[in-house]
């Protein structure tokens, strides 16, 4: 449970809920789509993102596991 896990967390707010779009509800992609550095993606390359569900930031979801 106490895996380290550098992509985990959120760089802006220091939150925990970091989500890869596939990830997120259908609420919580409605906001995302929303975002400034969102609004603009097509849906294939937002699922290349994370998205911090505390202050919404945005970063890339390099996560090979989503590959
Ligand atoms: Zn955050």
């Amino acid at each position: 449970m106490t895996k380290l896990n550098s992509n985990s967390g959120c760089s802006k707010c220091g939150g925990v809920k970091v989500k890869p779009w596939k990830e997120l509800s259908e609420d919580e992609k409605t906001i995302a789509r929303r975002l400034p550095d969102a609004n603009m993606l097509t849906t294939s390359e937002l699922k290349h993102l994370s998205f911090c569900v505390r202050c919404w930031n945005v970063s890339p979801a390099d996560d090979p596991r989503l590959a």
